[in-house]
């Protein structure tokens, strides 16, 4: 049987699985993210290392999947916008790696690796998956096959404006999507302590503070806004809630759930695609991105 390997690199940790090509995780490994081009390529090669020595793999040859934040271009294994982990726009990622590996390399947005993983997790070839973490994107797996777009944009909708006296983006529009359906939108408004703040949100709002339920259920409304959005451009068998955000768990998808249907409510039209019956949360306890990312490299 081949075995796949697939890395999922994020600002505060590298994690590795090997992978058999129906999804099944048969190793894993997590290591602390370093920070600039170089020694993320060296612990990602020594990750690598440790799961082949695991699985008695051969020490180079293979394919090896790569999920990372920012805008990767595919052809070129390079990314920009990786600004959390210090690596240079225009870095040779893709090909530093298939050296210290002696593999190739398939590099691709972290958001399409986990909607990639997700798919295989749920065993549905249609979805879109929304990424709910400082920022806010989709990532479109249609017909079992990833939608990355004809420049890498599918999916964007933190970006589509939906409030003209909205607060500027940091993408230089004003009144994004993601300046009020993201985990910075929620630290905007509510305070951590130390605790992510979507946690500590969700945490008070249960408690019974108003103040939470208020802002809780205002966040949760402009979530229903991104996935009817998804749900009414491309019609996927179902939405997926991934991210940081969804860390918050079952919580997150029941305040979505409501939104949804409340907007339904006036709109026959709308209560006839049963979005809410069609939302999902992203399976918490297994390493989604990092199974995506392997599978992308069988493809
Ligand atoms: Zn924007």
């Amino acid at each position: 049987m081949t075995a796949l390997l697939g890395l999922d690199i994020g600002a505060t940790k590298i994690l590795g699985v090997v992978a058999s090509p129906r999804g099944e995780v048969l190793a894993s490994l997590r290591v602390a993210s370093p920070t600039g081009g170089e020694p993320v390529v060296a612990a990602a090669a020594e990750v690598v290392a440790k799961l082949r020595a695991s699985v008695g793999a051969p020490t180079s040859g293979g394919v090896i999947g790569v999920g990372i934040p920012g805008l990767v271009d595919m052809a070129h294994g390079t990314v920009r916008h990786a600004v959390n982990l210090g690596v240079a726009d225009g870095f040779p990622f893709g090909e530093r790696l298939a050296a210290a590996t002696g593999a190739r390399v398939v590099l691709d947005n972290d958001a399409n690796a986990a909607a990639l993983g997700t798919a295989a997790l749920l065993g549905v070839a249609d979805l879109g998956y929304l990424s709910l973490g400082t920022g806010l994107a989709a990532a479109l797996v249609l017909d079992g096959t990833l939608r990355r777009g004809s420049r890498n944009a599918a999916g964007e909708i933190g970006h589509i404006p939906i409030d003209p006296a909205g607060p500027r983006c940091e993408c230089g529009q004003v009144g994004c999507l993601e300046t009020v359906a993201s985990g910075s939108a929620i630290a905007a408004l509510w305070p951590g302590d130390g605790r992510p703040a979507a946690q500590a949100l969700f945490d008070a709002a249960a408690s019974g503070s108003a103040a939470a339920v208020a802002v809780r259920d205002r966040f949760a409304a402009r979530v229903a806004d991104a996935v009817r959005l998804v749900a009414l451009t491309v019609d996927p068998a179902v939405v997926v809630l991934g991210g940081g955000v969804a860390q918050v768990g079952e919580r997150l998808r029941v305040a979505v759930a409501h939104a949804l249907a409340e907007q339904a409510a006036a709109s026959p039209f709308l209560r006839s695609l049963d979005l809410p019956g069609r939302l999902r949360l992203a399976p918490s306890e297994l390493p989604v991105a990092a199974l995506g990312a392997a599978l992308l490299g069988a493809r």
